[in-house]
């Protein structure tokens, strides 16, 4: 007579933790929000998938008492600040972020100081200390909406990528002074893989997030959020693409259109897979099982903070959508 499996081999098979983590979910009552450049498996799980923006929003709206965020870690301290009423968990603590790092609080209160009267205008990715220091707050999707709603005579400061501001800055003909903070998933896309793939693929469309370098998105038939990309390939009459934003995308782009192709333009080299971000695949399903197993790691921050914090954040939802 076969033994059962133990608990070790069970924990290590997807479909028995995709079963548990669906169980203690429901047990829960938890919400479980996912960006879309978390694995399919884990976007299949979600109740929510989306960009920045829909997630903060989400996360805004949702009343259950706990959300579980499956995303990075400024993604989950967004969420306990727009809704202090739920305890809000992430998977893994570990899961930063390069643009977050390349901005400490410290160093942007000084940059801040040296530019008084400026707009201090933030991308979403960066930490809750440094939202705190900002005027207003900006995703890859309102960014340009919310840009062009500031006075003409005051000098923005945007902070901290340096291509997504690049990008900002020839699409609005506002002069912005950038902080040179860069995404390690977008800067690294081939160009010497991009002019490879185009020959294999002749009719294939390019599609790039704006925190590629300007070099890439001088090649992209179409530039956008990661949610932007999304509604364009769906709604695209062509049939086939190359994708320069991190693949995870590539899963909902396959479910909303079943019968195009997607190919993702590899990082680096084109032989390393650094398109995928190291840190959002830190989330994987045998740590979101634990995270809802033991209700822990839970994302708090200061009230003190979250309120500093709040008002930029705020200012991005008003702004983004008028
Ligand atoms: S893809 Fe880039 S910007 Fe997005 S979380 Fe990863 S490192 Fe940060």
């Amino acid at each position: 007579m076969n033994a059962s499996p133990s608990v070790e081999v069970l924990q290590r098979d997807p479909a028995w933790l995709i079963e548990e983590i669906r169980r203690l979910k429901a047990e829960r009552g938890a919400i479980l929000l996912a960006h879309y450049y978390q694995d399919g498996d884990i976007q299949d799980l979600a109740d929510f998938v989306g960009d920045s923006l829909e997630l903060a929003r989400a996360a805004q709206r949702a009343n259950s008492k706990v959300i579980v965020f499956c995303g990075v870690r400024f993604m989950a301290e967004v969420a306990s600040i727009l809704n202090p009423e739920a305890e809000v968990l992430i998977p893994s603590l570990e899961a930063g972020c390069s643009l977050e790092d390349s901005c400490q609080p410290e160093d942007f209160r000084r940059w801040r100081e040296e530019h008084p009267g400026a707009v201090s205008v933030t991308y979403i990715n960066c930490s809750a200390a440094v939202k705190a220091l900002s005027d207003v707050i900006v995703t890859s999707s309102s960014a340009e909406k919310i840009l062009r709603q500031l006075p003409e005579d005051r000098p923005i400061l945007f902070a901290p990528d340096r291509h997504l501001g690049a990008y900002l800055q020839r699409k609005t003909g506002r002069d912005l002074i950038l902080w040179p903070g860069t995404c390690v998933v977008h800067e690294q896309f081939s160009l010497e893989a991009l002019a490879g793939l185009r020959l294999e693929h002749p009719r294939a469309l390019v599609v790039a997030h704006p925190e590629c370098p300007e070099g890439l998105l001088a090649q992209a038939d179409f530039v956008g959020s990661t949610s932007a990309i999304l509604g364009f390939v769906v709604a695209s009459p062509d049939d086939e693409f190359l994708i320069a934003t991190e693949p995870g995308i590539i899963h909902q782009m396959e479910k909303k259109a079943s019968g195009k192709r997607f190919i993702p333009i590899p990082g680096g080299s084109g032989e390393c897979a650094c398109n995928v971000c190291p840190f959002m695949k830190k989330n994987t399903l045998t740590n979101l099982w634990e995270c809802l197993r033991d209700g822990r790691p839970t994302l708090r921050l200061p009230e003190e903070l979250r309120l500093a914090a709040l008002k930029p954040l705020e200012r991005m939802l008003e702004m983004a959508s008028r």
